[in-house]
């Protein structure tokens, strides 16, 4: 791909589905990259990588990991068909990875695989500049938190970079910019401030909400992982629902 930005999203798409990038490296997938979403969406949605129906419908999260993160938005007040038509939904990489060897859901994408397709998505990132940026699952997760970081540590928290942090470059992944949110009360605050800041001098608001990002991880919503079956870490969950419920309602999202 040519490393100059991309200026539209439909030529980005269109180039997109062109990509052969880990065919041609060796790498066993089934190309055609997956995601949906245009130009406007406030909320971005990151996955790992698509599964075999996702890969064969070209649709995100369409099977049985789709209907427990599915599940997870309608908690924080998103109808699906609402979603899909709104947010931007893609993945860390975008085509089918195949069957893991031990025969336990798919095949995790390599670091390469991961950087082949990393150009993919920082286009999106920048082109869309959402609001809220949902990171599902360890891979996703990692764009923004160390690796070593646990997820027991991460789930029921945001990261928010206000509008200054994007002014430069909407790809701001630097977490010592971002403020770390725990708690619902501080995004109502966080909305208000910006408010404020949007003002012109006659107090009329020159955006139709807040700027800045909100950042939230979620587990992988996959029957796999067990993860989300522990009472505790069910709590954690509960947690990251009630902060998206907050960010959605305070940014009309
Ligand atoms: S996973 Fe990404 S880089 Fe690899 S072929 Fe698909 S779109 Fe291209």
């Amino acid at each position: 791909m040519d490393r100059t930005y991309i200026t539209s999203l439909d030529a980005l798409h269109a180039e997109l589905r062109a990509c052969r990038r880990c065919l041609e490296e060796g790498y066993w997938i089934v190309p055609g990259p997956v995601f949906s979403g245009g130009q406007g969406a406030r909320v971005m949605l990151i996955g790992q990588a698509p599964g075999i129906t996702e890969g064969q419908v070209k649709r995100p999260f369409n099977a049985g990991s789709g209907k427990r993160l599915f599940q997870w938005l309608g908690e924080a007040g998103w109808d699906e068909d609402d979603f899909r038509a709104n947010a931007y939904m893609t993945a860390v990489t975008k085509c089918y990875p195949g069957p893991s060897n031990n025969g336990k859901g798919d095949r995790v994408p390599t670091p390469f695989e991961q950087a082949l397709c990393r150009p993919w998505l920082e286009q999106e990132i920048r082109l869309v500049n959402p609001q809220l940026m949902l990171l599902v699952g360890g891979l996703a997760i990692k764009l923004l938190y160390p690796a070593s970081a646990r997820l027991t540590e991460l789930v029921g928290t945001a990261a928010y970079f206000p509008p200054e942090t994007l002014a430069a470059d909407p790809l701001n992944f630097d977490l010592k910019q971002a403020q770390i949110i725990d708690d619902v009360e501080q995004i109502a605050g966080e909305a208000t401030n910006n408010e404020l800041r949007m003002m012109n001098e006659e107090g009329v608001s020159t955006h139709h909400s807040p700027g800045g990002r909100f950042v939230v991880p979620l587990p992988h919503p996959s029957g796999v992982s067990l993860w989300h079956n522990k009472a505790e870490n069910q709590a954690l969950i509960r947690r990251a629902i009630g902060l998206l419920s907050a960010i959605r309602a305070a940014y009309d999202l």
